[in-house]
């Protein structure tokens, strides 16, 4: 198990498949100027299998995410979750992207054994979304979101992140489109993970913002007993239901405690956190030479990976006056 000093056990693991995207959201990347990583700094289709085969068959992840960059720009993409999807235990796989190319693919990655997808978008407006991505490509996300439904990557969720002065007056808008559409709407607080480091907290739409504003045309009920375990979203019944709408408070209602995440970035670096400032190196253990010495084994590489969970920190650090943001903006993390 990946198991930490504090009792979290790990059971999802976040697999970013590239550091490459089609889009250049403003709170994940700069317009120009990123470094991208080499071919020979990626892990190979290969060697990712390898290590999500390690994590399921050895260290108990029982699900997976596919994230970046922009995931579908992996060519390989279809071929490994076609390979995940033999592991025994299965693990339940989902996607996470900004539905670029999803039209093509939604098919294909249903057959391969894709059980969801989760598609990123932040507004109904077109000219808005050119202004927040800076590219124009409203168009195909919609279509993506579509092929999705259709092809039975469900339920399909839509991520929304609420930026001041530009998309925050549409959380009602996007609510009504999402229950027409059969979408699960959830709406993410932005994080201190811009490539800029522009964020500001005191700027920032708050999950008390979202909510406030969603309850001037919708009634909501919290779900459950407020309890979310887990799940980092808070999930409220829209109208009496059977919609739901989920708020992801990262930074004013932090899940920490109860976090169940790992990470491995596309090259290869465990990472315990979003916000961690250390990584594990994975990649130098999968190429040495495991004929050689017992440091590229299969049991090598899990106990470097348990070691790295050990050391977990207790909290993202979001609250403490001396927080310093990751180096690796959001689409180099993997979010
Ligand atoms: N390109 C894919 C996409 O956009 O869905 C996958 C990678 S993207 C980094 C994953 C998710 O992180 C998206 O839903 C995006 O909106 C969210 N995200 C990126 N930067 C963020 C930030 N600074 N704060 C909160 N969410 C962020
Ligand atoms: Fe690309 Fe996703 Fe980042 Fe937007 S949020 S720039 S789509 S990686």
């Amino acid at each position: 198990m990946l198991i930490d000093t504090y009792g979290r056990v790990a059971t999802d693991l976040r697999v970013s498949l590239t550091d490459k995207c089609n889009l250049r959201c403003t709170y994940c990347m700069p317009e120009e100027g990123l470094q991208w990583l080499s071919k020979s700094e990626l892990l190979s289709d290969d060697e990712i299998v390898r290590l999500i085969r390690i994590a399921v068959t050895q260290l108990g992840i029982t699900e997976i995410r596919f994230t970046g960059g922009e995931p579908l720009l992996r060519p390989g993409l279809v071929g490994i979750v076609e390979r995940c999807a033999q592991l025994e235990p299965r693990p339940k796989m989902s996607l996470t992207t900004n539905g670029i190319g999803l039209k093509r693919t939604a098919a294909a990655l249903k057959a391969a054994g894709l059980d969801r997808v989760n598609v990123s978008l932040d507004t109904l407006r077109p000219d808005v979304f050119k202004t927040l991505t800076r590219r124009d490509r409203h168009k195909d996300v919609l279509e993506g979101l579509e092929a999705a439904r259709d092809a039975g990557l469900t339920p399909v969720k839509v991520n929304t992140v609420l930026m001041p002065g530009l998309n925050d007056d549409e959380a009602p808008d996007l609510l009504a489109w999402a229950v027409e559409n059969d979408y699960e709407l959830r709406f993410i607080e932005q994080m201190p993970l811009d490539a800029q480091h522009g964020w500001k907290r005191d700027g920032m739409i708050t999950a008390g913002d979202i909510l406030q504003s969603l309850r001037t045309r919708f009634e909501l009920t919290e779900e459950g007993s407020g309890e979310r375990g887990s799940a980092p979203a808070e999930r409220w019944i829209v109208d009496g239901g059977p919609h739901r709408v989920g708020v992801i408070a990262s930074v004013t209602r932090p899940f920490c405690s109860a976090c169940d995440r790992t990470r491995l970035t596309a090259d290869g670096q465990v990472r315990t956190c979003l916000f961690a400032t250390e990584e594990t190196d994975l990649r130098a253990a999968l190429r040495a030479n495991a004929e050689d010495s017992q440091d590229g084994s299969d049991e090598a590489i899990a106990r470097i990976w348990k070691l790295a969970m050990w050391g977990k920190k207790a909290g993202s650090g979001l609250d403490d006056p001396t927080f310093l943001q990751p180096d690796r903006p959001m689409s180099a993390i993997g979010g």
